[in-house]
């Protein structure tokens, strides 16, 4: 069966694979989602035992793209994307922690930004056109991003973020790359980065750039992240496993969505989130509530109270979530549930605790007391949940970042700086080149014209 994305909010046309990728999000304003997820037997999954990373990727994403890339390039791309260890570290009998932090840049969305990166250089070189990729960063996506996409062939990418709101190193991934990644530093906040990307994909006179988006809802930013939940799974004792997976706009937790559709045996999903509450909260009331603005918390990557994936994870539970616009496409309210999923479904999938910044700190010291291993923030909020969770049976829970990316937070609980890997080390001392723009969009919107 060939197969094609739908839209969740039900109103644009299906399309292919490459259409859904170049448009981002769909035409109605929904995320796209397969029309059918295919399966593996289990004694496929079981086979998995002995592969490569790289090589079960290809397994799992060649049951997407089959009907529309080649087997033969599928596999370059994941061979190229995924060039780094991914350990599956064991904690006691009963809990393991899957590193995602490995990557050039340091955290679990190089998994996805790889994957995207390849796909998009193909489908340009496939239409000889040259792409035009615009992105809006609060930190983490940015550097993965910028990393993935240097020196793609018929790609240039524009990256901004806010000026003032991002760490050091955030922004030197950023800035210190040249060639086809243009940085630009808004004096603003993520908010009014997003709006001017948002706009500019609007804007009749930046028709001939051929924009395209890469943030997180482009689902071939979800599809990649699938795989390390067959390949942790592979890499441990038979039977079932719960995933603890520290959550923000649950684009990680749909990829473990995906995969227990596609025959991997999850037993649980532990939704692990920071203060903002919102989906605890809506599992236990049934009533959903987004929090705008989001509250900060260490775990500054999570810090969302209206998760953008969540209109795909009640999609696939047979529910129906919007954001409601006004004809000019404004958002008068967020999070409408027009048609309930199935919550005692849902309330069997998933169970979700909030942890406190407090709890983080705690439980950051606790594991390097007794187990000599540091972890960070995000990864923190994914291993207190599973031990609030007090399931039996294996559980994997997810470490998202590097602690060499957050040196300060560390050395504030554990007094001491945690080691940088040399990928971060060597931006130390790099030369930062980006563009200054105002929080003004007609500024950026010239700047833009300005290309050739
Ligand atoms: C983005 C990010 C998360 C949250 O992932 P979602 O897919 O948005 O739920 C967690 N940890 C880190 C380090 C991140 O960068």
């Amino acid at each position: 069966m060939e197969i094609l994305y739908r839209s969740t909010n039900r109103k644009s046309n299906l399309v292919t694979f490459k259409q859904a990728v170049l448009k981002g999000q769909a035409p109605d304003y929904g995320l796209y989602i397969p029309t059918y997820i295919p399966s593996f037997e289990k004694k496929q999954i079981d086979s998995f035992k002995d592969k490569e990373y790289y090589e079960i990727a290809f397994s799992v994403l060649y049951k997407f793209l089959k009907d529309e890339i080649s087997d033969e390039i599928i596999y370059e791309i994941v061979k190229k994307a995924y060039n780094f260890e991914v350990p599956v570290k064991k904690i006691d009998s009963n809990l393991y922690i899957l590193f995602l932090d490995k990557g050039p840049s340091c955290s679990f969305k190089d998994f996805a930004a790889r994957f995207m990166a390849g796909i998009m250089e193909y489908f340009a070189n496939e239409d000889n056109i040259f792409l035009n990729v615009l992105v809006a960063t609060s930190g983490d996506t940015g550097g993965a991003i910028a990393n993935a996409f240097l020196e793609k062939k018929n790609i240039r990418v524009f990256i901004l973020f806010p000026k003032e709101e991002i760490t050091d190193i955030q922004r030197k991934q950023m800035t210190t790359l040249g060639k086809n990644i243009i940085p630009i530093g808004v004096n603003g906040t993520f908010d009014d980065c997003q709006g001017f990307v948002k706009r500019a994909f609007n804007d009749k006179d930046l028709k001939f750039l051929n924009l395209t988006s890469a943030n997180s809802i482009n689902i071939s930013r979800l599809l990649p992240q699938s795989v390390y939940y067959f390949y942790a799974y592979s890499k441990i004792e038979n039977g079932k496993v719960s995933f603890s997976v520290p959550s923000g706009n649950f684009g990680n937790l749909m990829g473990g969505v995906i995969a227990k559709r596609m025959g991997l045996p999850i037993e649980k999903f532990i939704v692990a989130v920071n203060e903002n509450d919102e989906f605890p909260k809506f599992l236990e009331t049934e009533i959903y509530k987004p929090l705008i603005p989001s509250k900060k918390c260490s775990s500054n990557a999570m810090n969302v109270g209206h998760p953008s994936n969540l209109a795909r994870l009640i999609d696939l539970y047979g529910g129906w979530m919007y954001d409601e616009r006004n004809h000019s496409g404004k958002v008068i309210k967020y999070g409408v549930i027009k048609i309930k999923p199935d919550m005692e479904k849902l309330k069997n999938d998933f169970i979700s605790f909030s942890i406190t910044d407090k709890e983080v700190e705690e439980t950051i010291k606790r594991y390097y007391n007794e187990y000599k291993i540091i972890i960070e923030p995000h990864g923190a909020v994914g291993i207190k949940a599973y031990e609030k969770a007090k399931i039996s049976g294996l559980t994997i829970s997810l470490e998202t970042a590097h602690p060499g990316k957050f040196p300060e937070v560390i050395k504030e609980i554990l007094g001491f700086e945690p080691e940088i890997p040399e990928s971060l080390k060597k931006l130390i001392k790099m030369k930062e080149n980006y563009f200054v723009i105002e929080k003004d969009y007609n500024e950026f919107k010239e700047f833009l014209r300005s290309l050739k």
